[in-house]
């Protein structure tokens, strides 16, 4: 191969790669909102329940894209990501009757029981304003954002029953 041909062939692959980056970054189409069901976590905790859990997961890392903190591990309302995120990896946060909601969809989860208490406002208002910001960067519209539970095919009770569905979608509509 000649200097101008490797060259043109470089430039080739390398803005495929530039657009296959692109779209990669922007493929999210979901957001799924869900509860750790313990009362402390942060990103080394659910690293270690997901490692139990589901030791098949190439990815070592917590399984959703984002966490909320509860007081308890991580600070109350913190938000804490990993590398999943980082290098935009699907999630590994519902079951494979949603695969398209893992590939194409952010999981966030916040740390608490909500079947057993109600979310903390500080909590709530970082989830709120988390989601805000990640519907205007990636484009998602409102019904697009879920809970794990509200999934069809999905049996579990995550975010819980306290958790306040109606409100959020309310809350995420507006400016
Ligand atoms: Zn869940």
């Amino acid at each position: 191969m000649n200097r101008r041909s490797f060259l043109v062939g470089s430039t080739i692959i390398a803005g495929s790669m530039g657009l296959g980056g692109v779209y990669w970054r922007q493929r999210w189409k979901y957001i799924v909102v869900h509860h750790s069901a313990g009362s402390y976590g942060n990103i080394e905790f659910l690293q270690q329940v997901h490692r139990q859990r589901q030791p098949s997961d190439p990815i070592d890392a917590i399984p959703y894209h984002y966490i909320i903190g509860n007081g308890k591990g991580l600070g109350l309302g913190q938000i804490d990501s990993d590398w999943r995120k980082q290098y935009d990896l699907w999630g590994s946060h519902v079951s494979s009757a949603n695969s398209d909601h893992n590939f194409r969809g952010i999981g966030i989860c916040l740390i608490g029981n909500f079947e057993k208490h109600k979310v903390p406002t500080r909590q709530y208002d970082s989830l709120v304003t988390l989601t805000k910001k990640l519907m205007k960067t990636y484009k998602i519209t409102p019904n697009h954002v879920t809970g794990h539970g509200y999934l069809k095919g999905q049996s579990t009770k995550c975010p819980g029953k306290y958790f306040p569905m109606d409100k959020f979608k309310q809350d995420i509509r507006l400016g």
